[in-house]
Order: structure tokens, then C-alpha cells, then sequence
């Protein structure tokens, strides 16, 4: 049995938060290649334990500095991806498509909507600015929760020397990058994979039926080789029939593949000589059943003869795994975003009190429509000009009054949907894809890099290898 299915049966209808989303119209038929991430995208780790060592590493580093950090916490609720670090005043926004800020804390206080507009409403969050900075993955997290938690210390004076908020930025974006590339967090990961990661049957058997449909399956990782094989090997092997392993089901697997600049530049690459994980300068192209560190993705079109649009990478990273390859190669991309599946079910939940909300919004249109014209009307007669009905002035400013009555009953309605409504997902920022009534800039980045999005790797085992997921229609506001 695999997730309360046979296995070769497939779940019918698939239920929505397991869906392929798609922006741009994707025959999988016509894929000769699929790339595959590692970290988040075929294995999923567990959000809370993982970044929680992370932010324990980071706190270590930062006590080495003298800091009073010791009982700084993770917390999980105060951070989520796409939100954007600015790192000049120490806050964190949430934003819309245009970039125009919705939500913000300073530190770990949220901002009211008066002081909110006072700072950003001349501002628009370009993320091609070094002010901002982009939560592209589960991985941002931690650093993101210790950010705010800092910049409340520094507010209080608690922190030595002169510092600014782009400091304290840099001091946790340099100490995550040492938790990362040392090998202490990794280690216990390896020695422990079941509390960190979530092991998904469904994964190997998705990517075997690939496989044997003829793709070319790559393995395409920014994790070094000492983690990266036990990991593989822990979620794959016991999954796989016979003797296979997961080598046997890559064509091409490379290692530090030091994604994004893999895309753009043309790094040396070495072959995995050993199980430890020695290199040696690789000769010729690249070969089946050889493991490599380094490398382009150039090499990559060049060994297989492929081409951008025949090849589909999937990953979990915003901008190293999806942007950067659609728009330097135009690889084909998918990008999972496991939070897709909480929130689904959130917005799922919420359906009867949408329309519950919609159908009070519409009669607020009807009410407020109604306001304007009486208004209009009495400013006609008061100056005594354009067409105008006779109704007297006393008995429109009556209506008004009434009609006003009414907007201000209306509003006490719509006011605790409209609050539920902004929190489906998480309490503090809503829903990742959501800004308001818009599209989240999370949305943006991700229907502009991303052909197809869904919430894991597994959900193309009930797509099967030959799917031809066709984009819907989008809507424009004067749809009818
Ligand atoms: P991938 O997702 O399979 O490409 O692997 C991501 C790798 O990048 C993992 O080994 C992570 O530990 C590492 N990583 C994630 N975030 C950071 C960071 O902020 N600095 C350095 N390495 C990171
Ligand atoms: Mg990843």
C-alpha cells in the first residue's frame, strides 16, 4: 500500500492541494530530461526540526561575537517564504505583484496600517536592489526569525559596538552560510535522517515510472557528495526493486553544483572518485553511473543533445532552481512548494465563508454605488447645476443617512471574514500567495519562472510521465 492506495492504482480524483498547478501549458511527453534538486524537492525535510538546528548554529555563532542571544528562540509562525527581508530598517514586508508593501514588522512587532504607509508608501520592493532580500526557500527561514529577533535587541541597546540592521543582516546571513558548509548540522542530519527528513515511498516510484518511460533522470544538487549519497541512498534504496539503487536510476548525478551560477558560468568539473568523496579532474564528457562535482548546465544540454525546452527542472528554490534556469536557458521548470498543501486545505475550509464574503461585498458595491449617486445628487441641487430628479434635498440626506447606517452594519459583518480571510495559512502574514485580494509577489516570481508548481515530487505519480498539463485561461479583470 502506498498512501492509502495499491500500488498500481492511482488516486482519482486527486485531491486539489496534491494537484499539478500549471502556468504554462506542459506535454511531458515531449521531455527527453528531468533534473532533479535535492534538499526540499526529492527529499523533504521536517520544517520545524531542521530549521530549529539551524537557528541553534546560528545562535552559537553569534554568542562567539559576545552577543546576548542564549535565549533567542526558532519561531516557526513569525516567518514564511516569499516574505522579503529590508534589510535598511530591519523590518520584514510582505508584498504584492507590484511590489507595494502589504504587511510589515519592525523586528518582531507588526506595523499598524498608519505607520505602515508612513514608511512604505513611496516604496516599491525591487528585489534587484541589495536592500531586499528574497525568503526563496523552507532553508530562509531560520535566518529570518533570528533577523527580526535581533533587530528587536539592537532597538534595546542590547547589542555591542555600532551597528546598523544591515549588519546584524550580514552577521546571520554569514553565520547560516557556516552552519550550511560545515559539517556539524549536516552530520547530525546523516546520523539521524528519520527525525529530520520525511521519508515518501511515492518519490522513487514517481521517478522509476519516469524511467522506465525513457526520460533521462538528472541529479542536480548544491549539497556536497559526503551528504548528499547517504541521504539519497536513505530515501531511495529500500524503495527501489531488486538491487537497484539510486545511482541506477540517474543518468547524470553532480554534487556542489553551486546553483545559480551552474546556469550562467562554466565551472571546471571533477568526477567522484571514491565514496568518501574524492575528486579528481574529469576528462571527456561526463559519463552514466559517474558521480561529478561542479560542472554547467551547459555540459549538461551538451552530453545529453538536448536542448532548454526538451529538458524539466524541478526544485524548491525560488531563484537558484527555477528563475534563474527558465531565464538564462529557458529550461522547462517546476517548483515545489510543499506549503501549497496546508494552504490549499485552508482556502478548501474557508470556501462556504468566501462566498459568504463575496456575496457581502457585492451588496457593499450595491450600497456604496447607491451613496455616490445620492451624494452626487445633492451636490447638484446644493449648486444648482446638470440634471437632477425632484426629490428634495431633506429627503436625499435622509436616504444618506440611512444608507450609511447600513454600510456601517455591513462592515461589522464583513470585518471577521475579511480578518479570517488574511490569515488562512498562518496568523501574522496569510497566505503565501495572496496579498489582499491580489496576487502575493511570492505569485509573481512564481508564475514567471514557473511552468507548472505543486507541493512535492510525488504528485507526478499520479500525473504519470505522459501528462499534457494544459494552463487555464487566465483572467483579466474585464473577463465577463
Ligand atoms: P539543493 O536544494 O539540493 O540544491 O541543496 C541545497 C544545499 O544548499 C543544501 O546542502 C543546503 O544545506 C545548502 N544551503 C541552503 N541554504 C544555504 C545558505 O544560506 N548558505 C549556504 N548553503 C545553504
Ligand atoms: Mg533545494
Amino acid at each position: 500500500m502506498l498512501g492509502g492506495m495499491e500500488p498500481h492504482a492511482l488516486p482519482h480524483p486527486v485531491p486539489p492541494e496534491r494537484r499539478i498547478y500549471c502556468n504554462r501549458t506542459l506535454n511531458l511527453r515531449s521531455i527527453r530530461a528531468i533534473g532533479y534538486d535535492m534538499d526540499y524537492t526529492l527529499v523533504h525535510y521536517r520544517v520545524k526540526e531542521w530549521e530549529e538546528r539551524a537557528f541553534d548554529q546560528i545562535r552559537r555563532r553569534l554568542l562567539l561575537r559576545g552577543w546576548p542571544v542564549e535565549d533567542l528562540q526558532f519561531d516557526e509562525r513569525m516567518v514564511i517564504r516569499g516574505l522579503v527581508v529590508d534589510t535598511e530598517l530591519g523590518n520584514m514586508v510582505k508584498a504584492n505583484r507590484f511590489g507595494f508593501v502589504v504587511r510589515a514588522c519592525h523586528g518582531t512587532r507588526f506595523l499598524d496600517h498608519r505607520e505602515q504607509r508612513e514608511i512604505y508608501s513611496r516604496t516599491i520592493v525591487d528585489l534587484s536592489q541589495p536592500r531586499w532580500y528574497f525568503l526563496n526557500t523552507l532553508f530562509s527561514l531560520s535566518e529570518g526569525s533570528m533577523f527580526l529577533q535581533l533587530v528587536d535587541l539592537l532597538d534595546q541597546g542590547k547589542l555591542p559596538g555600532a551597528m546598523g540592521y544591515q549588519d546584524l543582516f550580514r552577521a546571520v546571513r554569514q553565520s547560516l552560510d557556516e552552519a550550511h558548509m560545515e559539517g556539524e548540522l549536516k552530520d547530525e542530519i546523516v546520523s539521524n535522517p528519520d527525525r529530520f527528513a520525511v521519508k515518501d515511498p511515492e518519490v522513487p516510484l514517481a521517478l522509476l515510472d519516469q524511467h522506465h518511460a525513457g526520460k533521462k533522470l538528472l541529479l542536480i544538487t548544491n549539497s556536497d557528495w559526503g551528504y548528499a549519497a547517504p541521504i539519497m541512498s536513505w530515501a531511495f534504496d529500500s524503495h527501489l526493486p531488486g538491487r537497484m539503487t539510486w545511482r541506477d536510476l540517474f543518468d547524470v548525478v553532480i554534487v556542489s553544483a553551486r546553483k545559480p551560477e551552474f546556469f550562467t558560468s562554466q565551472a571546471r568539473l571533477f568526477e567522484v572518485v571514491t565514496e568518501e568523496g574524492l575528486l579528481r579532474p574529469a576528462t571527456g564528457g561526463l559519463k552514466k553511473g559517474t558521480a561529478y562535482f561542479g560542472g554547467s548546465a551547459r555540459m549538461v544540454e551538451r552530453h545529453l543533445g538536448l536542448t532548454g525546452d526538451e529538458i524539466l527542472y524541478v526544485g524548491d528554490h525560488m531563484y537558484g532552481d527555477v528563475h534563474v534556469s527558465k531565464d538564462v536557458l529557458r529550461w522547462r521548470t517546476a517548483l515545489i512548494l510543499r506549503e501549497l498543501e496546508d494552504e490549499v486545505r485552508a482556502i478548501e475550509e474557508f470556501r462556504a465563508r468566501r462566498a459568504e464574503l463575496e456575496r457581502l461585498m457585492e451588496e457593499k458595491t450595491l450600497l456604496e454605488d447607491r451613496m455616490d449617486r445620492i451624494r452626487l445628487e445633492i451636490l447638484r441641487k446644493r449648486n444648482g447645476y446638470g440634471p437632477v430628479s425632484e426629490t428634495p434635498i431633506e429627503e436625499l440626506e435622509e436616504r444618506a443617512q440611512e444608507l450609511s447606517q447600513a454600510l456601517l452594519e455591513l462592515d461589522a459583518q464583513i470585518a471577521p471574514l475579511a480578518q479570517a480571510s488574511a490569515q488562512l495559512g498562518n496568523e501574522n502574514w496569510g497566505p503565501l500567495m495572496r496579498a489582499g485580494s491580489d496576487k502575493s509577489l511570492l505569485a509573481r516570481q512564481m508564475e514567471s519562472s514557473a511552468d507548472v508548481y505543486t507541493s512535492r515530487v510525488a504528485n507526478f505519480l499520479a500525473a504519470t510521465p505522459f501528462v499534457y498539463a494544459r494552463a487555464a485561461r487566465g483572467s483579466l479583470p474585464h473577463d465577463p
